[in-house]
């Protein structure tokens, strides 16, 4: 907590990992909370410019559905990033406290428009996020879910986004990622499509207990169905954001105007 700090006070740190932690601070004038990531960086030149393109990229965003950036500061090999505290946690947590309780269809719906709407902003700016699953995307104390962590984000185009050094959780990963082939528009709405899942049914569409047999149901596009109870329009976006060819798969823009969605949407919200 060096000079640049010393308008905020430590409240807690809420997450540790291998960047370095994120920590709840409040700001002493204002006595508003925010959450700083406070990042190690490396002294190697390349991977300092990779540390510092997730300030940037966040930055850059402004909409109501992604994480608000605040500033940034760097001293003494770290840096620190301040942002918007989401304090409904993230959307994994929401999900297990549901134990066997399924969502209404609105709140799935709600919850799926605005992480649509966040994303498709992203890739307006000609960015991807590429870590986009329940544990990057947090709730605000009204309930609107807006996406962060942008950690493994990059400028659509760029040499970067060829070589995805992966490493989250693999269950998001699109079937052209483990074909090798490079991360595009299209492998986001892969991800979101997991996402929806998950809060269709609680569970992860693609399961298995090995490597191999994870990654073969993915590349087939093979997950159970949604419960029959769910609109006919609901399985459809799904069966689509789940097609193994990034180009039949459709573009956020698609998804957010398409006909059977926003007829679907406007019928629920
Ligand atoms: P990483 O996944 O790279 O470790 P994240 O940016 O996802 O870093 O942050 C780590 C954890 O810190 C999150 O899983 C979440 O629990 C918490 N967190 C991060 N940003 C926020 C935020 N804006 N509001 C609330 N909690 C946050
Ligand atoms: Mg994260």
């Amino acid at each position: 907590w060096r000079r640049s700090m010393e308008k905020y006070s430590l409240v807690k740190v809420i997450g540790e990992g291998s960047f370095g932690r994120a920590v709840l601070v409040r700001c002493k004038s204002s006595q508003e909370k925010y959450v700083v990531k406070e990042i190690q960086l490396p002294k190697n030149q390349s991977k300092l410019e990779n540390s510092r393109r997730e300030a940037i990229l966040l930055s850059r965003m402004k909409h109501p559905n992604i994480v608000a950036f605040r500033e940034a500061f760097e001293a003494d090999e770290l840096l620190w990033i301040v942002m918007e505290y989401c304090s409904g946690g993230d959307l994994l947590q929401r999900i297990k406290q549901q134990k066997s309780n399924q969502f209404s269809v609105d709140n799935i719906l709600k919850w799926f428009a605005e992480m649509c709407a966040g994303a498709k902003h992203i890739h307006d700016q000609r960015v991807l996020h590429r870590d986009l699953k329940s544990k990057n995307i947090f709730l605000t104390d009204n309930g609107t879910v807006k996406l962060g962590d942008f950690g493994s984000a990059c400028i659509l185009n760029s040499s970067k986004a060829y070589a995805h050094a992966y490493v989250g959780t693999p269950y998001y990963v699109a079937p052209e990622i483990w074909d090798n082939k490079p991360y595009n528009n299209k492998s986001d709405v892969w991800s979101l499509g997991c996402v929806l899942y998950e809060l269709c049914t609680l569970r992860h569409p693609f399961q298995a207990s090995s490597w191999k047999s994870l990654i073969l149901k993915v590349c087939r596009g093979a997950y159970p169905p949604l419960p029959s109870h769910l609109p006919y329009e609901l399985q459809y976006l799904v069966k689509q954001m789940f097609k193994t060819n990034p180009k039949d798969r459709p573009s956020l823009h698609t998804i957010l105007t398409s006909h059977r969605v926003s007829k679907l949407l406007r019928t629920h919200l």
